[in-house]
């Protein structure tokens, strides 16, 4: 396969663009290779501007459950553009998605919605703060809550459970309220609660995404909700990723844990900017402008985006099954890669949630970042560039969860473990 010109795009993209991306992990950095430049995407592929194909396992890093180009989707937000962009006034648009998601999250009575999930977990936890009049949050390493100031954080020096930044340009003073625990370890947490008597929430993904897929324990989570009541703290699942992923009734449905505040992003906008959050009506109260808490958006709820999730939750909704389906054809894509991978050697660690499927070349179970960071960098750069010359396109880090869409068929998955094992048996051979 070519490249020459997703490389001639690159390179003049990074004369005016830092990095030659608009969001870092696009970068193909932690697999040495440069990244594609995108023409156009056809249900379960992308093609590239220099006419390759690929199947895309990567959906636009979460949102499109149903591939590109749905037809529903689609219609929905050509009928919506032909009545204008954006007014800046309440649509009838926004009450229906509210309806919508509000009839699938049973710990969800109202709703706000952002354009990101960066501002939806930022928004969040203000809300969480406002309510409990607290200033602490904890957080637990290798979890993403977007790139806000005080989630920018990481382990400080010691035995201290106060964060520092991991960004330059982020004051320390941002992240002193942030406390950092280990993911699938109730101690760590309990340690944030001996610590500090000031915690406002817990955030936590409770199935997480982004350092692989590395779902919670059910009994930690449950621990979690024991140790947020007993010390009147808030309980945040961020299901930006997860939510309509894993689940279309929530990580609550799959878990058996009630978060306090849901915040949702990709899949809820079908490809649309869509962030937002919910939670009980006393909750949500204490928000701008029926309560004191500040929050705001000039394209929030925008009709155009609000079209495209209505779309796309409508027909999830429609097709419950839907993840059912999809979760067959997830675990069959990484148990036919991990026998693959086997019969040359290699250990896998596997997982799936719905729509979700992970894997670390890592001999051991991974239950947090610490694990996952002692998974097989190197091999995973070369099977990523295996892949990709044999057309499968994967999430270009290993801390990346992929992700099928209705668009991709079984025949697909069949084509994606033979191309596995020419990849791996390469790799062992020199
Ligand atoms: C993607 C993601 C975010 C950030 O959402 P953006 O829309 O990229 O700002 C927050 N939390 C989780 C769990 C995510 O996966």
């Amino acid at each position: 396969m070519s490249n020459t010109e997703s490389l001639k795009a690159f390179n003049e993209a990074k004369e005016l663009i830092p990095g030659g991306v608009n969001s870092p992990v696009r970068a193909f950095s932690s697999v040495g290779g440069s990244p594609l430049f995108i023409a156009e995407g056809e249900g379960g592929y992308l093609k590239d501007i220099d006419g390759n194909k690929y199947v895309d396992f990567v959906q636009s890093w979460g949102p499109l459950i149903f591939g590109h180009r749905d037809e529903s989707i689609e219609s929905a937000v050509i009928e919506a553009v032909k009545h204008g962009l954006s007014f800046g006034a309440p649509t009838e648009a926004e009450s229906e998605l509210a309806k919508l998601v509000i009839s699938m999250f049973d710990s969800i009575d109202k709703i706000r919605f952002v354009s990101s999930g960066t501002e939806a977990v930022m928004s969040a936890i203000r809300l969480a703060r406002g309510f409990t009049g607290r200033d602490d949050i904890v957080k637990f390493t290798g979890c993403y809550h977007g790139h806000s100031d005080s989630l920018l954080v990481e382990a400080g020096s010691g035995a201290v459970t106060f964060g520092n930044p991991s960004s330059p340009g982020v004051p320390a003073d941002f992240t002193k309220h942030t406390l950092l625990a280990e993911y699938n370890n109730i101690e760590s947490v309990k340690k944030c609660f001996a610590d500090s008597n000031d915690i406002a929430c817990i955030i936590i993904e409770p199935i997480a995404g982004n350092m692989g897929l590395v779902p919670a324990d059910k009994a930690f989570l449950l621990e979690l909700r024991e140790l947020c009541d007993a010390n009147g703290a808030l309980l945040i699942f961020d299901e930006v990723m997860s939510g309509f992923r894993a689940s279309i009734n929530g990580a609550e449905s799959i878990t058996g844990t009630r978060p306090d505040i849901v915040t949702l992003g990709k899949v809820i906008g079908g490809g649309m900017p869509v962030g937002a959050f919910g939670a009980s009506k006393e909750i949500m109260a204490k928000l701008s402008p029926e309560g004191p808490v500040y929050q705001a958006g000039t394209l929030s709820g925008n009709p155009v985006a609000m079209a495209a999730g209505l779309a796309a939750l409508t027909k999830l909704k429609k097709n419950a099954r839907v993840l059912t389906v999809l979760n067959e054809r997830a675990t069959r894509l990484v148990e036919g890669m991990k026998k693959e991978a086997s019969a040359c050697g290699i250990t896998m660690q596997i997982d799936t949630r719905g729509s979700m499927f992970g894997f670390f070349f890592n001999a051991n179970p991974v239950k947090n970042f610490a694990d996952a960071c002692n998974s097989d960098a190197e091999l995973f750069a070369k099977f990523h560039a295996g892949m990709l010359k044999e057309g499968f396109y994967f999430a270009c880090s290993l801390y990346e969860t992929g992700f099928i869409s209705t668009a991709t068929t079984d025949d697909m998955i069949e084509e994606t473990i033979k191309a596995s094992a020419k990849v791996f048996k390469e790799i062992t051979n020199g």
